[in-house]
């Protein structure tokens, strides 16, 4: 029983094997099929045991070191955010810190222990769920916060009773799962046994979260935003979790099971037609060249990125290296990590993006709630100018590198010239030192920034001069330039890559580049969409990088298509007014152009990748009851 990771089944929980559906938005392509398992977050099971009196001060102590342990890291935490947070994010952990000494938490458990003579992870466990249940009756957002502050820390202690404090997400049940969370963090979604996790449904988040994007990587299908999900289905319960239509289905008749069994072979025989032609060169019917590039989150990824026929590593995450961990990774296991990376795709080029922490993606050194608008905040390179040993570890790490392949450099959320100017200043002080002590490195690794907040657009000319190449990232343009938080599923339904604004920004951004004569590619999701590769190569992108399970199909794309029809689609495109019109224009000029193969996926993925109609539109999470 994963007693930590559930909550109190309502009493209206919905009868188990009725068939239900919830609808939300497709996250992750593909069709799942599994049995439920809930998981709020990390944590270990624990056993419920009846103690003896002799036992009880055992126990109790336990508890106690338990407290200390969870006190210790949180006072490690609090003196690494004296660094990068502001007092208001530092006042929390301390409120979380008092919260360890409290009598409703600790003197409860404690009399628990005594008074039923129970183990000490079922005497928290019951204290927190007496706890939670005082704040129902409290007014809503206090409620709220209060709850959350329980299960934060609640689950901190459980962890250190439990012994998992450290442990990645393993301790699973065995057979094919489909994981049920309210929200679980990239880092967690990455930690999941990949041979037992074939789907993900979580309550919040959006196709765009970090935590989507990581199952996309993963290849695992997943639909984000099912709200109240995790108390409507029960563990162990068959689900289906369509990632092209984003539906899932709790409890399907067997018919319905027989379905999508059918579904699931199909769209593998079209993958597999698909990567018939990987290794064919992607351009376009008339000889126009893209790379063709994948993303990267983890080095686990890289045989599966070669074999989906990537020309290179377009972009890197690293800040996946410091997610999931107390400590930082130090300038030797840094560079362990990049010389293997390089030297596995060499001579294929590596585009290795310096750290971008902040926004959804925090390190447990940050708290979850650390800055009120995190995605505004101390994120990315802002985050590394402020914390200069933590920049230069890196870089020093990457130019150390940098003879073992073909590296390119990328600073992500570049906003401001002075930025660029104070990061070439730093290279070349990493540059200097190293020289100074005798250490190899490449002079001229070509350095690059994200073009993803408008000021950076807009600016792109001036930018174009100081660096080598641009890589759009629209996950970011589209969510600063809308205004939409790209996690935040109650206004995903605005977020469009094909907004015109969207297609104007990028537009220009390529034009900034070909006038200075440098590269210019596209990293964000919008990459990998089959109805936006026309405009990516009207707008003579040099670059597209990619989830690698997306390549086959733009690849095909691309071969199936002259240069001249694309410029002609864009041109219309950048006419029109609205988003709807735009795609509408995409669909009717690009499906006559695909060949039949592509054709039937792009039925099956219709829902996916026409949102308009269905994925935005229709996102709910009712539950019907069949
Ligand atoms: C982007 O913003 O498009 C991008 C590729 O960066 P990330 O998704 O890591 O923020
Ligand atoms: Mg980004």
């Amino acid at each position: 029983m994963k007693a930590s990771t559930k909550r109190s089944a309502p009493a209206h929980a919905v009868k188990p094997m009725k068939t239900r559906r919830f609808h939300s938005s497709a996250t992750s392509p593909g069709i799942a099929i599994g049995r439920a398992h809930r998981l709020h977050n990390r944590g270990a099971p624990f056993a419920r045991v009846w103690i003896r009196d002799a036992e009880v001060a055992e126990e109790t102590a336990r508890f106690k070191a338990a407290i200390a342990k969870s006190r210790d890291q949180l006072s490690h935490i609090q003196a690494k955010m004296c660094r990068y947070q502001g007092h208001d994010q530092i006042k929390i952990i301390e409120s979380h810190r008092m919260f360890l000494q409290d009598d409703m938490l600790v003197a409860t458990t404690i009399k628990n222990i005594e008074q039923y003579r129970i183990n000490a992870e079922w005497a928290l466990d019951k204290t927190l769920a007496q706890l939670r249940l005082s704040f129902l009756n409290v007014n809503e957002d206090y409620f709220r916060e209060r709850r959350q502050d329980i299960d934060y820390v609640g689950r901190r202690v459980m962890d250190n009773l439990t012994g998992s404090s450290e442990a990645p997400l393993a301790e699973l049940p065995s057979g094919e799962l489909v994981i049920v969370s309210h929200d679980l963090s990239p880092a967690e979604v990455a930690s999941l046994p990949k041979d037992r996790v074939m789907g993900f449904v979580m309550e919040i988040g959006g196709e765009t979260s970090h935590s989507a994007i990581i199952s996309r990587a993963l290849e695992i299908p997943a639909i984000f935003g099912v709200k109240d999900v995790f108390d409507a289905v029960e563990d162990g319960e068959t689900l289906i979790v369509d990632g092209i239509k984003g539906l899932l289905i709790a409890s399907p008749l067997s018919r319905e099971l027989e379905q999508y069994r059918s579904t699931q072979r199909k769209y593998a025989a079209l993958e597999e037609i698909l990567m018939q032609d990987i290794h064919l060169p992607a351009e376009t019917k008339d000889g126009c060249r893209i790379k063709i590039e994948a993303n990267m989150e983890l080095v686990e990824e890289i045989p599966t990125l070669l074999q989906h026929g990537a020309e290179g590593i377009g972009l890197y995450r690293t800040e996946y290296l410091f997610l999931n961990r107390l400590d930082e990774p130090s300038e030797e296991e840094q560079f362990a990590n990049y010389v293997s990376v390089l030297e596995k795709l060499s001579p294929k080029p590596v585009t290795i993006r310096t750290i971008d922490l902040g926004g959804d993606k925090l390190s447990l050194s940050q708290t979850y709630d650390s800055q009120a608008n995190p995605a505004l905040g101390l994120r990315a390179i802002r985050l590394c100018l402020r914390e200069l040993p933590l920049f230069k570890t890196q870089l020093r790490a990457l130019y150390r590198a940098s003879v073992h392949g073909n590296l390119k450099i990328l600073i992500p959320m570049i906003s401001s010239f002075e930025e660029i100017v104070r990061v070439k200043k730093i290279i070349k002080e990493v540059k200097r030192e190293l020289s100074s002590k005798g250490v190899k490195y490449k002079d001229k690794v070509p350095l690059g920034i994200m073009i993803e907040v408008p000021s950076a657009v807009l600016m792109a000319n001036e930018f174009a001069r100081e660096v080598d190449f641009f890589s759009i990232g629209t996950n970011d343009l589209i969510q600063y330039g809308l205004a939409i938080d790209r996690g935040n599923e109650h206004v995903s339904y605005l977020y469009n890559p094909f907004h015109p604004a969207i297609l104007r920004l990028i537009e220009s951004t390529a034009a900034a580049a070909k006038r200075a004569g440098i590269e210019v590619g596209l990293c964000g999701e919008m990459a990998g969409d089959p109805l936006a590769i026309t405009l990516m190569i009207g707008m003579e992108l040099d670059v597209l990088s990619m989830n690698s399970i997306s390549i086959p199909r733009v690849k095909k794309i691309l071969r199936s298509v002259t240069k001249g029809q694309s410029s002609r689609i864009l041109k219309e495109a950048l006419s029109l007014d609205t988003a709807e019109e735009v795609e509408k224009l995409l669909k009717t000029k690009t499906s006559h152009l695909l060949p039949g193969d592509v054709k039937k996926l792009r039925i099956i993925e219709g829902q996916q990748t026409t949102p308009q109609q269905q994925g935005r539109h229709s996102k709910s999470s009712e539950t019907s009851t069949t």
